[in-house]
């Protein structure tokens, strides 16, 4: 009887193991998409991204794109937008300066952009961390269309000691916000609404779809790194999609945790265009086929993103 309780005892603790899922959330794109806009609205959309991220105990990444803060004689409002994401916890990561295409630029253009990317951006991040930058993510998840750049910026960003931060779920966030703010800036609250529930279903398909990915690439559940972009979406559905997670297990993990697991050290040797989750990118260099369906966007998003 005794020893039946302890074999139930360590199923189940096991059933609890195997049932763990992590994840990390990276936000791009900061001070805030269309930081241009009326700076007392970026300071809310921020404030309850932070509200979201501090009652879920997230700990993120913002990768900042510094010529959003120096344009537009708005340097103040979004030096206090970065201030505040750094005084909740959170660090600061390069995104380059110009939101810069590797695809379309040369390399020698684009490691210019790294480098003016984070001249402020640095100095705010050793204020309030007493550290340097020290993580990087590629703008539209291009890293090289041909080799000499691809292998060109890996060896460039670790003598700058930057850690490039792959991404495994993504969910067309930057896509959705088009066609909410559009609808939303024409007083269409309810279709900016219904983006907003798809969004939200979209992102919990891509995150079941990129589990699959994962079983399929490394054989086992992998910590995940989570792409978000800083705007007014996630200003308002961030905390729906962060519940669920929870919900399903998740446990919400800082990307330096996330980076130890092994996966993060397999070869990518993938030389294109675009830009996609690294699950892709190890998998294409395995030479493995995928049958899994990657989550299509709803119709009436791309409607209101082509209006
Ligand atoms: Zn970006």
């Amino acid at each position: 009887m005794k020893r039946t309780g302890f074999l139930l005892l360590f199923l189940l603790s096991l059933q609890t193991v195997q049932a763990q899922k992590y994840i990390a959330v990276t936000v791009d794109d900061l001070p805030f998409v269309g930081a241009d806009g009326d700076i007392k609205k970026v300071k809310e959309a921020t404030g309850s991204m932070l509200k979201t991220l501090k009652k879920h105990k997230v700990k993120a990444v913002g990768f900042v794109n510094e010529a959003y803060i120096l344009d537009r004689n708005r340097i103040k409002g979004n030096d206090e937008v970065l201030v505040n994401w750094l005084i909740k916890g959170h660090e600061l990561g390069n995104h380059t300066f110009s939101h810069m295409s590797l695809t379309k630029n040369t390399l020698e253009a684009y490691q210019e952009d790294v480098l003016s990317g984070m001249r402020h951006s640095n100095t705010l991040n050793i204020g309030y961390r007493h550290q340097p930058i020290r993580y990087f993510r590629h703008p539209y998840l291009q890293t090289g269309n041909d080799s000499l750049k691809k292998y060109g910026l890996e060896a460039f960003l670790k003598a700058y000691d930057l850690i490039p931060v792959p991404v495994t779920v993504e969910a067309d966030d930057w896509y959705f916000n088009q066609g909410y703010r559009k609808l939303l800036e024409d007083g269409k609250t309810s279709g900016a609404e219904e983006i907003g529930r798809l969004y939200v279903a979209h992102t919990l398909t891509a995150v079941k779809y990129y589990e699959a990915l994962a079983q399929e690439v490394a054989g086992r559940p992998i910590k995940h790194i989570f792409l978000i972009h800083a705007n007014a979406l996630n200003a308002r559905y961030l905390e729906e999609i962060l519940n669920e997670l929870e919900k399903q297990g998740y446990t919400f993990i800082t990307v330096e945790e996330a980076m130890k697991d092994e996966v993060y050290q397999l070869p990518d040797r993938v030389l294109s265009e675009g830009g996609f989750s690294w699950l892709h990118r190890w998998r294409i260099t395995a030479g493995k086929k995928t049958a899994l369906r990657e989550p299509q966007i709803p119709q009436m998003v791309v409607d209101a993103y082509e209006k």
